[in-house]
């Protein structure tokens, strides 16, 4: 099955620096997203040693695995990243969001820790495909938020689960079958906090059959609307059937 992907990254509006990393691997079909936290540039250190441990293990990885080396490859993301933190004393609390999305043939596995989310736009509804990992979404699921007062609410910043934050590290992995014209998107908090479902689902839609135009378009909505944290996004566009 044929499909049309594109990757951008952008700082947003209020940050001096971009602590989002991302990877877009078509030759692999690995796609993935990091968002970075900690002072001191350590955000950015731990982003990038979560997407270069990924990058290094699909090398080695064969086709039929995926569920079992996405697992591996954030194990040794967060294992790089608890190492680097006990030789530097001032990456302290640094830690990572990931979220990845690895295509074979007919089905995606994707596998996530933190609040980085994946989506897909199926028959004109989008559906958000990953749990997030965070405090408010956590108070969501035991019907003590509503979604409306998780995303205004002081403590939605706080993620329960991150690469660096502890030497185990629990991963969610779940797998979709891919029906034709699905369009899966990975993206950063930045713009969820922006954007509710209905706006994504809006520019989706409209820029469907072009990826590169649906990753400006979200980028530039999620920056009308404050750009208050880095935004990335990918967006991959399976073909339609007809
Ligand atoms: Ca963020």
């Amino acid at each position: 099955m044929k499909a049309r992907v594109h990757g951008l990254t952008d700082v947003g509006r209020r940050r001096e620096n971009n602590q989002d990393q991302l990877l877009v691997d078509e030759q692999r079909d690995v796609y993935a997203i990091a968002d970075g936290m900690g002072g001191h540039a350590a955000g950015e250190v731990a982003s990038s040693i979560a997407i270069q441990a990924l990058a290094e293990t699909i090398k080695d990885a064969s086709e039929e695995e995926a569920n079992q080396f996405l697992v591996d490859a954030f194990q040794e993301g967060n294992r790089r990243i608890c190492e680097s933190v006990l030789a530097r004393g001032e990456w302290r609390g640094m830690g990572t969001t990931i979220v990845a999305l690895v295509r074979r043939d007919d089905r995606v596995i994707i596998g996530h820790v933190g609040d980085s989310r994946s989506y897909v736009l199926r028959d004109g509804a989008l559906v958000q495909l990953t749990d997030d990992h965070s405090w408010v979404a956590e108070q969501v699921r035991m019907g003590l938020l509503t979604n409306e007062e998780a995303h205004k609410h002081p403590m939605r910043n706080i993620v329960t689960r991150a690469m660096g934050n502890r030497v185990e590290l629990e991963v969610d992995v779940s797998e979709q079958p891919i029906q034709p014209g699905d369009v899966f998107l990975l993206c950063s908090d930045g713009l969820n906090s922006m954007l509710g479902d209905e706006q994504i689902s809006e520019i989706l839609s409209c820029h469907q059959a072009d990826p590169v135009e649906a990753c400006r378009a979200l980028i530039d909505a999620a920056n009308e609307h404050g750009g208050d944290d880095n935004i990335t996004v990918i967006v991959l566009a399976t073909a339609n059937s007809d």
